[in-house]
């Protein structure tokens, strides 16, 4: 039976962490002090997380998106994608990644598969990264997009959290380099979640803004909705040969028409980032008398409690309180 939840949408992406640790900490998205992290037998097991979308796949479920934390902290990553590859029902196998690891893992990531890759950067300035990322090191993301290119990923989609004070004036700027590398820019609102929670007062920004500074300045179309099957909405800017993508999933929610649904590193349903998961898969995994049938049944059960809308972002996530971490975004 196809996962369509009470409102009649149907289910066919999921976000699956597989870590909830990560190589930098976005202001946003994770505190500095943040040390407390999944002991590794409590992350689901490579063959949990096939067996798990496995069953998915069986119903209905047809792009997979492996995320994080920073997915490529955990070892073996291009063996769980060429695994993944591999079930039958899924169409494709997708990743999202800040680019650090890619300059040694671009390649193999290509062989065991992988052709299409999300790569999150906010900022072209090395001392702006530093400093919103406690630390991190802008050149090795350059180069990860390099090396994804000459290994053939395509296409790359580079994501920037739009940042009030922060990186608003940078978006000219971030669309000419995507525009002069082939990549696609998607800009994300800030959502009040994790370190974002305090953050938004003075961070927030609706992407509408951008795209009508831009506007003054370019000729934007709408263009390919489809372009990614998920929120962004897609504009052509003509006078640079490009596309820009906007999500905002605080100003303008796209919850009726959501299809995704989340697994988080430690086994727990999500199926709306606005509200915790609490229900784990791990231990019906874990549990050898478990059949898939059943953990199928659990998925519909669970399913049917998803919300209609989180029609007030800030007061839904204030529910609930762990980090974007966990979950995958
Ligand atoms: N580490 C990978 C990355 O940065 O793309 C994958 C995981 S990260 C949690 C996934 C996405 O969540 C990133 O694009 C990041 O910008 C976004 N994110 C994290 N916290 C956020 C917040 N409070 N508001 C909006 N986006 C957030
Ligand atoms: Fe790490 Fe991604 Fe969160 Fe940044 S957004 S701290 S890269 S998990």
């Amino acid at each position: 039976m196809p996962l369509i939840d009470s409102f009649q949408r149907k289910i066919e992406y999921l976000r699956f962490s597989v870590i909830d640790q990560c190589n930098i900490r976005c202001q946003y998205c994770m505190p500095p002090e943040q040390k407390l992290w999944e002991k590794q037998p409590n992350l689901l097991t490579f063959d949990e997380i096939c067996r798990m979308v496995t069953i998915l796949a069986s119903l209905g479920v047809r792009r997979v998106r492996i995320t994080g934390g920073e997915p490529l902290v955990r070892k073996g990553v291009p063996d769980l994608i060429r695994r993944l590859n591999d079930v039958s029902d899924l169409d494709e196998v997708l990743l999202t990644t800040n680019g650090i690891p890619l300059p040694t893992l671009a390649r193999p990531l290509r062989d065991a598969g992988l052709e299409k890759i999300n790569i999150h950067l906010d900022t072209l300035s090395a001392e702006k990264f530093c400093k919103i990322t406690y630390g991190g090191d802008i050149r090795k993301v350059l180069t990860g997009i390099e090396e994804s290119q000459r290994v053939g990923l395509q296409p790359i989609k580079l994501n920037a959290v739009l940042q009030k004070g922060i990186n608003d004036d940078e978006v000219e700027d971030l669309l000419r380099f995507t525009a002069n590398h082939g990549l696609i820019l998607r800009l994300i609102e800030m959502m009040p979640i994790g370190p974002g929670r305090e953050l938004m007062p003075s961070l927030y920004m609706p992407v509408r803004l951008i795209r009508e500074k831009l506007a003054e300045k370019y000729t934007l179309s709408p263009t390919n909705p489809h372009l990614g099957g998920g929120p962004a909405v897609y504009y052509r800017v003509k006078e640079l040969n490009t596309v820009i993508g906007f999500i905002s999933p605080v100003s303008e929610p796209f919850c009726g028409t959501c299809n995704r649904i989340r697994i988080s590193s430690d086994g727990r349903f999500q199926d709306c980032l606005a509200f915790d998961g609490t229900f784990s898969f791990r231990d019906l995994l874990r549990n050898p008398l478990m059949t898939d049938e059943r953990i199928a049944a659990k998925v519909h059960w669970l399913l049917s409690g998803k919300a209609e809308s989180h029609d007030d972002f800030q007061q839904a996530a204030d529910i609930r309180t762990p980090c974007m971490t966990g979950i995958g975004g």
